[in-house]
Protein backbone atom coordinates (compact mmCIF):
# COMPACT_ATOMS: atom_id res chain seq x y z
CA UNK A 1 0.00 0.00 0.00
CA UNK A 2 1.38 3.25 -0.66
CA UNK A 3 1.81 5.83 1.65
CA UNK A 4 -0.28 9.01 1.68
CA UNK A 5 2.81 11.42 1.16
CA UNK A 6 4.45 8.90 -1.50
CA UNK A 7 0.97 9.68 -3.52
CA UNK A 8 0.96 13.10 -3.26
CA UNK A 9 4.57 13.21 -4.53
CA UNK A 10 2.78 10.44 -7.36
CA UNK A 11 0.43 13.70 -7.91
CA UNK A 12 3.01 16.82 -7.41
CA UNK A 13 5.50 15.28 -9.22
CA UNK A 14 8.16 16.19 -7.14
CA UNK A 15 8.75 16.51 -3.19
CA UNK A 16 6.22 17.52 -0.91
CA UNK A 17 6.08 18.27 3.22
CA UNK A 18 3.52 16.71 4.27
CA UNK A 19 0.33 14.69 3.44
CA UNK A 20 -2.59 14.10 5.17
CA UNK A 21 -4.03 10.07 4.73
CA UNK A 22 -5.25 8.51 1.59
CA UNK A 23 -8.74 8.01 1.48
CA UNK A 24 -11.05 6.32 -1.90
CA UNK A 25 -12.16 9.47 -4.09
CA UNK A 26 -16.17 8.98 -4.84
CA UNK A 27 -14.91 8.99 -8.31
CA UNK A 28 -13.68 7.00 -11.28
CA UNK A 29 -10.41 7.47 -13.57
CA UNK A 30 -12.00 9.43 -16.49
CA UNK A 31 -9.11 7.71 -18.80
CA UNK A 32 -9.30 3.46 -17.37
CA UNK A 33 -12.35 3.70 -15.14
CA UNK A 34 -10.00 2.37 -12.07
CA UNK A 35 -10.13 3.37 -8.67
CA UNK A 36 -9.08 6.47 -7.75
CA UNK A 37 -7.33 7.47 -4.58
CA UNK A 38 -7.38 11.07 -2.94
CA UNK A 39 -4.87 12.76 -0.77
CA UNK A 40 -4.61 15.92 0.69
CA UNK A 41 -0.92 17.77 0.88
CA UNK A 42 0.80 20.54 1.47
CA UNK A 43 3.55 20.98 -1.27
CA UNK A 44 4.69 23.90 0.43
CA UNK A 45 3.99 25.81 3.84
CA UNK A 46 1.79 28.68 2.30
CA UNK A 47 -0.06 25.46 -0.17
CA UNK A 48 -2.89 23.21 0.61
CA UNK A 49 -3.90 20.54 -2.48
CA UNK A 50 -6.39 18.24 -2.90
CA UNK A 51 -4.84 15.34 -5.28
CA UNK A 52 -6.06 12.52 -7.30
CA UNK A 53 -4.37 9.75 -8.36
CA UNK A 54 -5.67 6.15 -10.45
CA UNK A 55 -4.78 3.07 -9.08
CA UNK A 56 -4.68 1.50 -12.11
CA UNK A 57 -2.90 4.16 -14.79
CA UNK A 58 -1.07 7.46 -14.73
CA UNK A 59 -3.61 9.61 -14.49
CA UNK A 60 -3.91 12.57 -11.91
CA UNK A 61 -5.51 15.50 -11.16
CA UNK A 62 -5.15 18.41 -8.34
CA UNK A 63 -7.76 21.08 -7.40
CA UNK A 64 -5.34 24.01 -8.26
CA UNK A 65 -6.93 26.54 -10.27
ZN1 LIG B 1 -6.84 5.26 -14.66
Amino acid sequence: MVTAKKLAELVEGESVMEAESIAEADRDCPDCDGDVLTVGYMPSVTEFVTGWKCQDCDWSETDRD
